[in-house]
């Protein structure tokens, strides 16, 4: 199958962005295979650009896995040009570098003496296997398999993980909203060995319970993993209120960074639970109090006691996901202004804000932007102490920045 794209649109696939939209194809020619969905790509003058895989029925109609530089110009040359393709072993080989990056950047210290057993292993485009994604929880994984082209290499990827990392398990959970996008049904459950039945992960040497058959996206959030050891930091003798909690990364570490209080506040009652089961496993019970409630609603009701009266100093916004496209941009915005400008306006003089974005549409400069806007609505006066985003275990492909989708601002808020 090749795909021939309309001028002008070749650049960005040259430059390495995996994604081509439907609206940059000019041609399609011939079917599908669907034991591979492997097509190869033409720029609109003839050269070939690399191969994908191709799925007609999302907008993302092609995601590139090889892209030949070297037939780039081969276009009117006689030189024969070696056959592009993409096959079981070159997976095999990138599943093998995204682990021995792991290995090599110190994020999994357990051989070294260190104190964390779980990270991402392998993070989709940014290590250039779209529509994957791989956690390492303690001993065993947790895969996710997004996409249709990279549904086709299943069987390939736990072949791969089990001659790799032999995990003790390999558990599921592609249940995510892009599977409907693609044509997918959901798909959940144990793939290989046997999940215990409670599963404690160590992070910084914080244990926490891990629910791969319920949890969030595979069970937790290992993006925060450098944000919440930095926020322990700074934790010390402050009243900290973590909005947006899950089962307490932040919470847990302000509480081990010497908080003298903490708040967690998450809308879901399961949160809640794993997360006063996490404050327990790591004895810090008598100071993280969980509160089930909307963070909007709480923090709005905190402005009266706000300005000289606040006791919360220290405060971290981490919501979730506000856009999911780039059309949902403009609502997103007006969200993160709202939550920020209530959390701005709650803090004590001299507090300290770590506020996040996971939205992938929303990308860090407009988030600064919106952040600066809720600012000067509070009428606080702001410093931007540090520049947040995910650890090395989520690498981004460069030229795809829609990988860059967590980032954070730690401020240091005083009134103007
Ligand atoms: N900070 C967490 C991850 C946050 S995920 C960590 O470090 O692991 C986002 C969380 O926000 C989810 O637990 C979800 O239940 C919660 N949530 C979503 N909408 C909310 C709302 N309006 N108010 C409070 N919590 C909400």
């Amino acid at each position: 199958m090749n795909i021939r794209l309309k001028p002008g649109k070749d650049k960005p696939v040259r430059n390495g962005h995996p994604w081509i939209f439907s609206g940059a194809v000019a041609k399609v020619e011939g079917d599908v295979d669907l034991r591979d969905r492997l097509c190869a790509v033409y720029g609109a003058g003839g050269e070939r650009l690399g191969v994908g895989y191709y799925n007609d029925k999302s907008t993302i109609r092609v995601r590139m896995l090889t892209v030949d530089t070297a037939v780039n110009t081969a276009v009117n040359t006689t030189k024969s040009i070696p056959t592009l393709t993409f096959t079981a072993k070159d997976l095999q080989s990138r599943i093998r570098q995204s682990i021995d990056t792991r290995e090599k950047n110190g994020v999994l210290t357990t051989n070294t003496g260190g104190n964390t057993d779980s990270c991402r292993l392998i993070n989709s485009e940014g290590d250039f296997l779209p529509g994957l994604i791989v956690d390492k929880y303690g001993h065993g994984v947790c895969i996710q398999i997004g996409t249709a082209g990279m549904e086709c290499w299943r069987g390939a990827v736990v072949d791969a993980l089990s001659d790799i990392v032999n995990p003790a398990f390999i558990y599921e959970r592609s249940d995510t909203a892009s599977r409907e996008r693609e044509g997918l049904p959901l798909s959940e459950g144990l793939i290989a060995g046997a999940l215990p039945e409670t599963l404690v992960i160590t992070e910084n040497g914080v244990k926490y319970k891990a629910d791969l058959r319920a949890g969030q996206k595979t069970g937790f959030f290992f993006d925060q993993r450098e944000n919440r050891a930095l926020l322990r930091r700074y934790a010390s003798g402050r009243n900290v209120c973590d909005c947006f909690s899950y089962s307490g990364g932040f919470a847990i570490n302000a509480a081990l960074g010497g908080a003298a209080s903490v708040v967690a506040v998450d809308s879901s009652e399961e949160a809640g639970a794993c997360l006063s089961e996490n404050a327990r496993l790591n004895d810090v019970s008598d100071t993280v109090k969980f509160m089930k409630s909307d963070a909007f609603t709480f923090l709005r009701q905190l402005r009266p006691y706000g300005g000289d009266r606040s006791s919360i100093d220290l405060l971290i916004l981490d919501p979730p996901k506000f856009a999911n496209h780039p059309s949902e941009v403009d609502r997103a915005a007006r969200g993160y202004k709202e939550i920020n400008l209530a959390g701005l306006r709650a803090l004590a003089p001299g507090g300290l804000l770590f506020t996040f974005s996971c939205s992938g549409a929303v990308d860090p400069y407009l988030f600064r932007q919106i952040v600066f806007g809720a600012a000067a609505d509070a009428r606080r006066n702001v410093q931007i102490l540090h520049i947040l985003t995910a650890g090395p275990d989520h690498p981004i492909n460069i030229a795809h920045r829609e990988g860059e989708y967590l980032k954070g601002l730690v401020l240091k808020v005083q009134n103007l």
